[in-house]
């Protein structure tokens, strides 16, 4: 069984304003999430997924035709977490090594704008990984995750309306664009390269 509380906030809910307010938190991490964590739970009791670590149950679930619907709830949950962490007020500088490998920090910037700018419905958009060790900006579908792919994530944003309609209604390229230049925690983004 997971709980709300092994996958915390890491800051308060209203640190993140006027960029995110201190409503959209409290729905997107105290309903949003919450409800995925209480599918999942609801999905594994009693199946060969209750008591598995989270990773897992997406690894084996994404292979599980008839596990679908617990597969998006796992799914979600890590894309969630993973999301708030990505999330921060402390201005720090986005790191060298991005920086060198997409040329300069506009191309980085224009290329995810870009990708972010072509998700049709919900879905997210991320900094990852390949197996061959090339950083690569993605998108994935609805609860698709990249590490279902064998893919290491670094960097996402929640392109689903719910993450931004309360502040930002359709006006989701400034969403975009405050994320970029004000809420990425590229501490966390490190920490990611270097593991
Ligand atoms: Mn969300």
């Amino acid at each position: 069984m997971f709980s709300l509380e092994q996958f915390p906030l890491p800051f308060k809910t209203k640190d993140l304003e006027p960029y995110i307010s201190e409503r959209t938190m409290n729905f997107h991490h105290g309903k949003h999430l919450a409800t995925y964590i209480k599918n999942l739970n609801d999905l594994s009791e009693n199946t060969i997924y209750a008591n598995l670590p989270l990773h897992e149950i997406i690894i084996k679930s994404f292979k599980d035709t008839n596990a679908k619907k617990l597969y998006n709830n796992a799914a979600q949950v890590f894309n969630h977490n993973f999301f708030f962490h990505c999330l921060s007020n402390k201005k720090n500088s986005i790191p060298e090594e991005i920086i060198k490998y997409f040329g300069n920090k506009q191309k980085f910037y224009e290329d995810f704008k870009s990708i972010a700018s072509s998700v049709f419905g919900s879905g997210w958009v991320w900094l990852v990984v390949d197996k061959n060790k090339a950083l690569k900006i993605i998108n994935t579908s609805n609860a698709d995750t990249p590490i279902a792919y064998g893919l290491k994530p670094i960097l996402a944003i929640d392109l689903w309306e719910h993450a931004f309609y309360l502040d930002y209604q359709n006006r989701r390229a400034d969403f975009i664009e405050d994320f970029l230049q004000n809420l990425i925690n590229w501490q966390f983004v490190k920490e990611n390269l270097s593991e």
